[in-house]
């Protein structure tokens, strides 16, 4: 009985204890007073700042969450949240302090304190202090050797900073923790950034170095065109104008809507060999493959009014524009030809007649990622970072059915 009686204390002091427990979990005492977590979380000033976020009401969601955090000012995620809108509302200094406060918390676990860190290396990138940010991204990745924000965060850094070599090494780490899923496209990036290295060697004339490198960026991804043209440009300054030739044509296998890229090379090295005739037949070809390509057009107009043809540089000239109005350089081509001719009355009335519903806009090119848009043709988009994704935005004429299937174009 006496026995009975025990195991039934036991039992009874194992039950307070998990209601203390309980207890402790769901209730806190802040400034003085008991607080209900779990209401914290179910305040309406909790779920109204997530429906404004999802709203995109940034100000009114700032103003919602910081009313949930004073109720409970020891949650992290809504202090870490909060910490973000500031950034995203360009208060970075804001931020800075929400977040470096959060630093100061006793018992914060080692994920939490990665999670912090990761934020505040975000609000140094946007305030600009790159040392700051390395250093902040670094220390999660002692923390969270397999963080990939931190990673992401670090090679774009590094990037900005042209450490090719830092953000190759980043990006295979960035590599193996994804996985084979991944593989292209970091495949893709680190040849990219094999391209960099080889244009570094290139500038400190170091000509074999950076050979290497462009081949070892084309074997990694075809897709990298720069590589193609930069290693003919190695073959040109080695006085191998047949191999510069050589790996152009390659290029213009891999990817024909772009072989506008290496055009003037083409001539350069063809009037090298006295093989002019080939360049005019390689403008044909391109031009033959795709009517709307102007740009072979416009380089074989140049070539013809530099050989005292202008009347038939004039006529294709014309035929570009007609397929594609918007281009701004066949407009100045146009011109300069026109008053080498002396502006002969009949063929300026025929300019004006063709241009007469044409629209006009100076940056073709857009990045498929983010539409940022730019007058040339980039390799990495200067907004959203990424590698890869311009594709040339074109007005198309009315009568104009052509599709544009934009090669190389990662998504
Ligand atoms: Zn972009």
């Amino acid at each position: 009985m006496q026995g009975y009686g025990v195991l039934l204390g036991v039992l009874i002091a194992l039950l307070i204890g998990l209601a203390a427990g309980k207890a402790w979990e769901r209730y806190k005492l802040v400034e003085g007073r008991w607080v209900d977590r779990r209401r914290t979380r179910q305040s309406p000033h909790f779920i109204l700042g997530l429906n404004y976020l999802v709203a995109g009401q940034v100000d009114l969601a700032i103003e919602q969450l910081e009313r949930a955090s004073r109720l409970d000012p020891g949650a992290i995620e809504i202090r870490l949240v909060l910490g973000n809108l500031y950034r995203e509302k360009g208060q970075v200094g804001r931020a800075i302090q929400e977040h470096q406060s959060l630093l100061q918390k006793p018992r914060l676990n080692r994920i939490e304190h990665a999670n912090v860190l990761v934020c505040l290396g975000l609000d140094y990138r946007r305030g600009g202090f790159v040392d700051r940010a390395v250093a902040a991204f670094s220390e999660v990745l002692k923390l969270d050797p397999e963080n990939e924000a931190a990673l992401v965060n670090l090679e774009k850094l590094q990037e900005d900073q042209h450490q090719w070599q830092e953000a190759y090494v980043t990006r295979q780490r960035l590599a193996q923790i994804a996985g084979p899923p991944d593989e292209p496209r970091s495949q893709l990036i680190l040849a990219f950034l094999e391209h960099e290295m080889g244009l570094q060697s290139m500038k400190q004339g170091d000509l074999v170095e950076a050979a290497r490198r462009f081949e070892a960026a084309i074997d990694m991804d075809r897709r990298v065109l720069p590589a193609f043209v930069h290693l003919g440009d190695v073959r040109m300054l080695q006085g191998d104008v047949t191999a510069a030739i050589a790996i152009w044509e390659k290029s213009m296998d891999e990817a024909p809507d772009r072989a506008y890229l290496a055009l003037e090379r083409f001539e350069q090295a063809y009037s090298k060999l006295a093989m002019e005739s080939r360049f005019v037949d390689l403008c044909k070809r391109l031009t033959a493959a795709a009517p709307r390509e102007w740009r072979a057009r416009a380089a074989l107009a140049r070539y013809l009014t530099g050989k005292g043809q202008p009347a038939r540089g004039l006529d294709l000239l014309f035929e570009a524009l007609e397929h594609n109005p918007h281009a701004l350089a066949i407009h100045q081509a146009v011109w300069n030809t026109l008053s080498a001719m002396d502006l002969p009355r009949q063929l300026v009335a025929r300019y004006v007649e063709i241009t007469r519903q044409s629209v006009f806009y100076l940056d073709p090119h857009v990045c498929v990622r983010c539409r940022y848009r730019s007058t040339e043709l980039l390799w990495q988009c200067p907004h959203c970072h990424e590698w890869n994704t311009f594709i040339e935005d074109r007005i198309a004429p009315a009568t104009d059915t052509e599709a544009e299937i934009p090669s190389g174009v990662t998504t």
